[in-house]
């Protein structure tokens, strides 16, 4: 990233405070009094089999979904009763959906010129959100004329155009293939040092979660029976499942 790129991004990493998140269906607890502390600026992943709640935290998070029980604050600030759009995070899932008759650049715009953002202001942003996912040279391209992974990138260039605090990604890289996969990868992480923002990543690949993190939640039935740096995790697992899951099980 250019000195000129740094100056224009402000936004820094908010923390985010997860305090006794409850999540009932019925009889089905699929969160169970979770507490977690995401520092201002981290790479932190939620890591843990299909159906072991990650999903249902993030859109938690996001306020998509309605706790049964607990609160979020983020930067210090209660936002359990905030809709979605008023929390100051972005969100970038695994099923995007793009305009296919519209630009690359014109994608990324779109969120802006529905909130009435003026048009120069949405130029500059979607330039530098652009920039910031190396897709500077596609602006005009249409999605169908640019690759998977190209596709992906314009998806986190709208959510970062927003100049949101935290980025939530719900498996962003798992329907791409492996060498894509892997691109992406590196890519996240660039993006993630050169913006400096708190993202919170949800995986259920365990070398995805250790390759990417700063620190790693591993959730086992809506409970987080491990938390730590991903050395922590491959070398001293806190139980037999994380040991089986991600570390070194003898
Ligand atoms: P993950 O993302 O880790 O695969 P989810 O958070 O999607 O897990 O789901 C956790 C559990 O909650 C699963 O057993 C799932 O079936 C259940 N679940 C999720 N959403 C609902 C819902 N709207 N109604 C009933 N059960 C749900
Ligand atoms: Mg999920």
């Amino acid at each position: 990233m250019t000195k000129s790129q740094e100056t224009q991004y402000e936004s820094s990493g908010a923390p985010i405070r997860i305090s006794g998140i409850s999540k009932t269906y019925k009889e089905l607890t699929v969160l169970d009094s979770v507490d977690l502390d995401i520092r201002g600026g981290e790479f932190l992943t939620l890591l843990g089999a299909s159906g072991s709640g990650k999903s249902t935290l993030l859109n938690i998070l996001a306020g998509f979904v309605k706790p049964s029980g607990g609160t979020i604050e983020v930067d210090g600030v209660d936002v359990s009763r905030l809709p979605p759009h008023k929390r100051g995070l972005g969100m970038v899932f695994q099923h995007y959906a793009l305009f296919p008759h519209m630009s690359v650049a014109e994608n990324v715009a779109y969120p802006l010129k529905r909130l009435g953002v003026p048009k120069a202001e949405i130029i500059r942003r979607v330039g530098e959100a652009l920039d910031m996912v190396d897709l500077g040279r596609m602006a005009n391209r249409k999605p169908t004329e640019i690759s998977g992974g190209q596709q992906q990138r314009v998806a986190l260039a709208r959510a970062i155009v927003f100049r949101p605090r935290v980025l939530l990604m719900d498996e962003p890289l798992g329907a791409l293939d492996k060498m894509l996969r892997e691109q992406l990868q590196l890519e996240i992480r660039k993006l993630h040092k050169d913006i400096g923002i708190t993202f919170v990543f949800v995986t259920h690949d365990q070398d995805e979660a250790l390759t990417m993190s700063d620190r790693i939640a591993l959730l086992k039935d809506g409970q987080i029976v491990q938390l730590g740096t991903p050395e922590e995790l491959y070398n001293a697992p806190s139980c037999r499942y994380a040991a089986e899951f991600v570390g070194v099980s003898n």
